[in-house]
């Protein structure tokens, strides 16, 4: 089969990849519909990450080719959805609904998604089925559940979003803006969109945002502050995992309130005192997309919500380095690449 490796900084190729098999009874086979490229790809490609001949991606929707003689809960032809994480779903942090954190937890990222066929480890425990193939025009939405709308969903109940409360978003990629349609979901009275960029600014605004602050750092603190009676909002969704995302978050919340980080972090470090004096609940991680999986699909498949729209350009998967230039240069927010 085909499928994208990096074999260094900015060097990524389509290439010739063995056809993955079940080795484990608990394994499923899916051949994938659409998988895409995520911010967090961005950093090796950029040097931030060491790589090398990497196999990449761990978005994927898909239907089931072939399951392992000890799976039950999903069979041959059936369209599904995973989380980036492969889990168990039984185990004790698993029912406790931290499932990226399954003591069997596995990463996509390391079986490299952006391909034509994958092997789901767990896919009892992993893998969601739709109640019928979808359409074609849903995909890109069911796809944005396996990542991106489950982070930013996570990041809003972390930051405990909901109704009465002022929620604010930093960082306009595509999980910080379904962290604007998440906080609205869940009731949010007022929504702030942090970005200096129209086009997002614009999205924002269609997933709920109810004002936007362009202003970064010290000045966008102020800005939430004049915004919100001197308080900061009750919750902050932090999407970065910068140094300077996180002390903005932290800095924009009421003492008392609530951050849901979801950015992966990237050397921040953070300086007790001020976290001492700022009063604020931290709540974050690797979001257990698995958790929310079944609402996020039944929502998408009721037509509550299209977060398949943070996709601005699908390509061919051939043509993934381009994908990969494109958001590396900001020319597109998320990158579909179709199978
Ligand atoms: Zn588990």
């Amino acid at each position: 089969m085909r499928g994208v490796v990096m074999h260094a900084p900015g060097d990524v190729r389509v290439e010739d990849r063995g056809d993955p098999e079940i080795i484990h009874p608990t394994d499923a086979i899916i051949k994938m519909s659409a998988t895409c490229i995520c911010g967090s790809d961005l950093w090796p490609y950029r040097g931030a990450d060491d790589v090398h001949d990497a196999p990449m991606g761990h978005e994927y929707v898909g239907i089931v080719e072939e399951v392992g003689s000890d799976v039950r809960n999903v069979r041959r032809g059936q369209f599904v959805v995973g989380s980036f994480v492969a889990s168990d779903n039984t185990c004790e942090i698993c029912r406790a609904g931290y499932q990226s954190r399954c003591v069997h937890a596995e990463l996509m990222g390391h079986i490299g998604t952006q391909a034509q066929y994958a092997r789901i480890p767990l896919a009892d425990g992993t893998l969601v089925a739709t109640p019928e193939t979808p359409p074609a025009e849903m995909i890109p939405s069911l796809l944005a559940a396996s990542d991106v709308l489950g982070t930013g969903w996570f990041a809003a109940v972390a930051a405990e979003a909901g109704p009465g409360k002022t929620v604010a978003v930093v960082g306009d990629g595509a999980v910080g803006l379904l962290g604007v349609l998440a906080a609205r979901q869940l009731g949010a009275e007022r929504v702030i969109a942090m970005s200096r960029h129209p086009d997002r600014q614009a999205l924002a605004r269609e997933f709920g945002a109810t004002d936007i602050v362009e202003e970064r750092g010290d000045e966008g603190v102020a800005r939430i502050r004049d915004l919100t009676n001197g308080l900061g909002a009750h919750s902050v969704v932090e999407a970065v995992g910068t140094q300077q995302s996180m002390m903005q978050a932290i800095s924009c919340t009421r003492p008392g309130g609530h951050v849901g980080f979801v950015g992966l972090s990237h050397d921040v470090a953070l300086p007790g005192d001020e976290l001492f004096s700022s009063m604020v609940h931290l709540h974050g991680g690797l979001a257990p997309v698995r958790r929310f999986l079944p609402e996020l699909i039944r929502l998408i498949w009721d037509g509550e919500i299209n977060p398949g729209k943070v996709f601005d350009l699908n390509l061919p998967l051939q043509d993934a380095a381009e994908g990969y230039k494109a958001m590396d240069e900001r020319r597109a927010v998320k990158v579909l690449l179709t199978v």
